[in-house]
């Protein structure tokens, strides 16, 4: 009916209308929309392990819904969104943007957050390979995954790693910047994230996503929210002149770029870990089982003589089975990257919904990563002189206090 531009119906709607569950930061559901037709709970349960939706009632009774008709922000929903990837009618539909028109001061690219959080995640998985506590860790940048490893496996939330996601480490180092400047300029900041994710939009609830008592990105608007800014203002795309990103957050490597696909995360640390920058090196990572849509996958490299163990998983269903497999001692590994949509990020439930054509757009989209990287002058996040130079100012002697959660 969309496609058709079919706005209106001559006849009177008589099914009973249910008020709009916005008590979710991540996703709104609307019930009036839904056809029944099962897909969002089939995803929710089936393919994420996490079973908040289900049916209710008979007959034309029959209602899409929570366990006992509970708010969303009552369940155990990750806010992963993948519902709404998978809703024909956009019954659960991302929030919509309250902004009346768009006008960003400074513009940076969240990689440049994701090279920090892989030099961090390196230097991390090396010390716990060294003390052999807390292993395998477990990457952190996922929020959807990391509430549900807090929710349904609490007794594994220690291994999961210190390092905040791309966002929040980009967010607490523009405001920690902003807080420098205060003196000399009493302007307030505000750090808006635009992400594939809706689940992002809870993360930056999260108490330890502030510093300093300061919410490190104030807003998060997903692509497909920002899309529909775009449209809404009237923006043609196509004849806007391309512009630079703002520095000196503007540099960033082709590691963190590929951050967005299953496997990139593990890919980027090993290339940081191996301080790969030749051909050879490269592809021996990229060859070494971390690429590919397989709900597991796995790989072992050597470091210093010592053979790490790595699992890349696809999906919250996979998780629960790799952390059900290490409960029983089946399987052990150094390291575990989890990712709670299929292919990644590049299908984050903030992505704008191609119906009917998936999975081919989100391959698109993960080779338009892959391309991105393989264009990049520089493929190692630890060989960006940005964010080394960082180290050596901004950062120096607060590294624990932006960069990682505070525990
Ligand atoms: Fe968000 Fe990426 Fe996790 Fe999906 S995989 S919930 S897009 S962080």
């Amino acid at each position: 009916a969309n496609r058709l531009g079919v706005t209106n119906i001559r006849f009177d709607n008589y099914r009973e209308q249910y008020p709009l569950d916005t008590t979710s930061p991540c996703v709104v559901r609307d019930a009036n929309k839904c056809i029944l037709c099962g897909d969002c709970v089939r995803m929710c349960h089936e393919v994420e392990g996490v079973g908040v939706l289900g049916f209710t009632n008979r007959g034309s009774n029959m209602l899409m819904t929570t366990p006992f008709l509970r708010d969303l922000n009552e369940t155990n929903c990750v806010g992963c969104g993948q519902c709404r990837v998978v809703c024909p009618t956009g019954a659960l539909g991302h929030l919509a943007s309250a902004m009346r028109y768009i006008g960003f001061e400074e513009v940076y690219d969240t990689d440049f957050g994701a090279d920090l959080t892989v030099i961090e995640e390196g230097k991390e998985l090396v010390e716990r390979l060294k003390s052999g506590e807390n292993l395998p860790l477990f990457t952190s940048c996922c929020p959807a995954w990391v509430k549900f490893c807090e929710d349904r496996y609490p007794e594994f939330a220690k291994n999961i790693s210190t390092c905040r996601s791309p966002q929040q480490m980009f967010g607490a180092l523009i405001k920690e910047e902003a807080r420098m400047k205060k003196d000399e300029d009493s302007r307030r900041t505000v750090v808006v994230s635009i992400m594939p994710c809706t689940a992002k939009k809870g993360e930056i609830l999260r108490p330890e996503h502030f510093t300093e008592g300061e919410q490190n990105v104030d807003y998060v608007l997903t692509t497909t929210e920002i899309a529909e800014m775009i449209k809404s203002i009237g923006i043609d795309m196509a004849k806007l002149t391309p512009e630079a990103l703002d520095m000196p957050f503007g540099m960033s490597s082709g590691a963190g770029a590929i951050f967005g696909n299953t496997g990139g995360v593990t890919e980027a640390v090993l290339r940081f870990l191996m301080n790969s920058n030749k051909p050879e090196e490269l592809d021996e990572i990229k060859f070494s089982g971390v690429r590919g849509n397989d709900a597991i996958k796995e790989a072992t490299v050597n470091l210093d003589g010592k053979d790490v163990r790595i699992a890349i998983v696809n999906g919250l269903g996979n998780a629960s089975k790799i952390l059900d497999e290490m409960k029983e001692g089946i399987v052990k590994y150094d390291f575990i990257e989890v990712m709670t949509c299929r292919h990644g990020c590049v299908n984050g439930g903030g992505q704008p919904v191609s119906l009917g054509q998936e999975p081919t757009t989100a391959v698109a989209r993960q080779n338009g990563l892959y391309r991105f990287d393989s264009r990049s002058q520089i493929k190692s996040s630890g060989q960006n002189p940005v964010a080394l130079n960082l180290y050596e100012g901004i950062l120096k002697g607060k590294e624990h206090k932006l960069l990682h959660n505070e525990k």
